[in-house]
């Protein structure tokens, strides 16, 4: 029987997934991205065990393990100090979450780069250049259009971002509120700096109102460095605004000269500073055959590194929803409901994280104490997550 077609705004990492993931399936997938070219901004991204179980899943192991990182551990140290709270596991020994799944860092370009080829390879269309200005659904297809595209599918996936045009269109604007959190984002050459200080490993490095990030990317060849502190005050939800790094180096001046030596050496020309918003959980994703996925739906704080993860893990579920179902209507229903709690919990988790790793005085050192002692077991319960086996047991229920 053939498959439904299906129609998809945006092509970030959660676009092109549900592209392949539907592919795959037999369905019938186009894509349309507004920009001509994969944004530059950005840089950094983790991937988890439960993201990678679906990008291996889709045949991306080995294009994947070409740009990745794998960190294996992340080193937790205190801010002024430098001494090591405690090491993570972030890779799973083997046999841990059933077959294993790697942790990597990529690049986000990288990753964007990868999936096309992926769709490419698969004859999967990405139409670029293609900014969608409405969408629409009625009882038996949905469309959407632009200032140059008219089309109709028996379904539609809105997989554009944070600031998503197609939510706006089925639901109306939402309001965020900034989190009180800012984060300074920049990448360094490993060839300008001593290999041997930025090992492989992940650092993490916790304060009073601060912390910061530091891992490799393309593989070992740049470190990423996200650093973000408490501000009162912040108008615009960007990746792309400029940050003065001579402010970022006077912000974290009295921290640990690990910190203060790895921000000096952030390129002043891509350093950025991204005003991090909350966005409560939304009551409704999907209206008939219209539907969104990713940051269009649940955008989340990065204090747990999973935003490309959900996305990812959304579509997996969405495909195997609609090849389940016996409707559109009903396949998109039932990816909602599996989606909705958990994607909720990881917004609701990652803003706790948020206020833990800036604690101050007894709290922080009772946090220091946790940490040494609990470690990856707060992390491994979210890796461990199986998007195909969580569809499976909702299905025979
Ligand atoms: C520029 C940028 C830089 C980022 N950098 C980082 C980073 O350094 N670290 C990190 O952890 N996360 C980063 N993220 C966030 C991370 O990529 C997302 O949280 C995650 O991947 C969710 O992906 P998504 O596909 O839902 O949304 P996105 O990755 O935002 O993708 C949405 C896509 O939809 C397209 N689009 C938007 N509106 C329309 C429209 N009207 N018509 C057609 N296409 C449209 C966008 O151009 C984009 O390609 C970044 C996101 C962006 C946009």
């Amino acid at each position: 029987m053939a498959r439904d077609d299906v129609l998809i705004v945006g092509a970030g990492i959660g676009g092109l997934t549900v592209a392949l993931c539907l592919h795959r399936l037999g369905f019938d997938v186009k894509v349309y991205e507004q920009t001509e070219q994969t944004a530059s901004h950005g840089a950094g991204i983790q991937l988890s065990p439960n993201a990678t179980r679906v990008l291996h899943e889709i045949g991306l192991a080995d294009p994947l393990a070409s740009i990745a990182s794998e960190p294996g551990v992340i080193e937790l140290r205190h801010w002024r100090t430098g001494e090591r709270v405690t090491t993570a596991q972030l890779s799973p020994a083997k046999d841990t979450y059933r077959s294993s799944f790697p942790y990597y860092h990529v690049h986000r370009r990288d990753l964007i780069a990868c999936l096309t080829q992926a769709a490419n390879n698969a004859s999967i269309p990405v139409y670029r250049g293609k900014r969608i200005d409405d969408v629409g659904v009625n009882g038996t297809y949905a469309w959407i259009s632009g200032p140059t595209t008219r089309e109709r599918a028996s379904f539609i996936v809105g997989a554009d971002g944070i600031h998503s045009r197609v939510r706006r269109c089925l639901f109306g604007s939402n309001t965020p509120s900034f989190s009180g959190h800012v984060a300074w984002r920049g990448v360094i050459s490993t060839a300008t700096i001593d290999t041997k200080a930025p090992s492989t490993k992940a650092g993490l490095w916790w304060g009073p109102k601060k912390h910061v990030v530091r891992y490799p990317v393309r593989r070992g060849q740049y470190i990423n460095v996200v650093c973000v502190e408490r501000t009162s005050q912040w108008n615009n939800e960007s990746w792309n605004e400029r940050g003065d790094q001579t402010k970022l180096i006077a912000a974290f001046n009295d921290w640990h000269q690990d910190v203060t030596q790895l921000i000096e050496k952030i390129d002043p020309d891509a350093c950025y500073r991204w005003g991090l918003f909350n966005h409560a959980p939304l009551k409704q994703w999907s209206q008939g055959r219209a539907t969104l996925l990713g940051d269009a739906c649940h955008p989340t704080l990065p204090y747990l590194a999973q935003g490309a993860a959900m996305a990812i893990e959304d579509g997996a579920v969405l495909a195997q929803c609609v090849s389940k179902s016996s409707s559109a209507e009903d396949g998109l229903a039932t990816y909602e409901k599996i989606r909705r709690k958990r994607t909720a919990r990881i917004q609701k988790l990652s803003r706790r994280n948020g206020h833990i790793f800036h604690l101050i005085g007894p709290a922080a050192w009772a946090r220091d104490m946790l940490a040494s002692r609990a470690g990856e077991r707060l992390l491994h319960p979210i890796h461990q997550y199986d998007v195909f086996t969580s569809v499976n047991k909702h299905f025979k229920e």
